[in-house]
């Protein structure tokens, strides 16, 4: 048995008292993960909602796709990439144990500090979400499908982390891969690129970069989403068409034409790298100066 195999009792934690965070299928809790007789370790559980309609063949399938997802993720190890300890899943509800990130999800922060964040502030958020997606693209070949201000944590030391790869695929000898989603998947539209939101859907490493536009948009617009009024299917005929949202103000002009012009392109080989992303926001970087504390 692996170690990251964890047992349902080496983790506790109180639901009335501990709850973090309510996601689309999961409740995260702060808990106590049990190493072994000498170690524990002050982590996130996130548990997975069991609904009580789900037949025995629907909690197989879960357990089966929590399974394979533990077993890539335990060994990402990066300061911007939240970090996995294992998954308790041998009866539900399924836990998955990973480290706590009090300062919670990024949306959240930026919603609630609004105007207090400086523009250098930004900046860095986005230089770590950069830095994290460069490591699960170039050194595990990951596409993440879902980055979003959402999915990214604020550590205790302030870094941000990459998180949540429910949606995540490897892709190690193709440069794309096609899928046809199942009608009923909650798909994270605004931050979709145009060939994801056609039959069949392409999904490249260059998706995830239009989606780091999107990422890049919500930490200068304080969290909020684009296109507030609008159905996701027209959002979806306004991206196909690459009518993109104006830019909010206070987004230096340089980080401006890296979204506008470069990244958000209908063609999807001729937008930048996360690397090539990740040098142009260093180089902002370097020219705003450290933020300060
Ligand atoms: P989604 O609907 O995006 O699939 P989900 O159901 O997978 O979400 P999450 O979004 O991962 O659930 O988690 C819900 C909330 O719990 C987050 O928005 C965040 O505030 C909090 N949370 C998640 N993971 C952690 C963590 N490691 N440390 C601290 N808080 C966390």
């Amino acid at each position: 048995r692996p170690q990251w195999m964890i047992k349902h009792d080496q983790l506790s934690f109180d639901r009335t008292k501990d709850l973090l965070g309510t996601g689309n299928f999961a409740n995260v809790y702060k808990g106590i993960y049990k190493i072994d007789d000498k170690m524990e370790k002050i982590v996130a559980i996130k548990e997975s909602i069991t609904r009580e309609a789900y037949t025995v063949e629907q909690l197989k399938k879960e357990r089966e796709s929590m399974l394979k997802e533990a077993e890539t993720q335990v060994y990402y190890v990066h300061e911007n990439v939240v970090r996995f300890f294992g998954v308790a899943a041998d009866y539900p509800p399924i836990q998955v144990v990973m480290e706590l990130c009090p300062g919670r999800d990024l949306m959240t922060h930026l919603q609630r500090e609004k105007d207090n964040i400086s523009v250098a502030e930004r900046i860095v958020y986005i230089r770590d979400a950069a830095r994290g997606m460069v490591y699960l693209h170039d050194e595990k070949n990951l596409l993440h499908r879902d980055i979003a201000a959402r999915n990214c944590l604020i550590a205790a030391n302030g870094y941000i982390k990459i998180s949540d790869f429910g949606l995540s695929l490897l892709c190690e000898k193709k440069e794309s891969i096609d899928i046809d989603e199942p009608g009923n998947h909650q798909l994270p539209v605004r931050h979709m690129a145009p060939e994801t939101l056609k039959k069949p859907a392409i999904y490249s490493k260059k998706s995830d970069v239009w989606a780091f536009g999107m990422l890049i948009y919500e930490v200068f617009n304080n969290g909020v989403k684009p296109w507030p009024e609008d159905q996701p299917r027209k959002i979806a005929t306004k991206i196909r068409r690459c009518e993109m949202c104006p830019l909010p103000e206070n987004m230096p002009q340089d980080i401006k034409k890296l979204v506008k012009e470069d990244i958000w392109q209908t063609k999807a080989e001729a937008r930048p790298s996360i690397k090539d992303t990740l040098m142009r926001v260093e180089r902002q970087y370097r020219l705003i100066g450290k933020p300060e504390k």
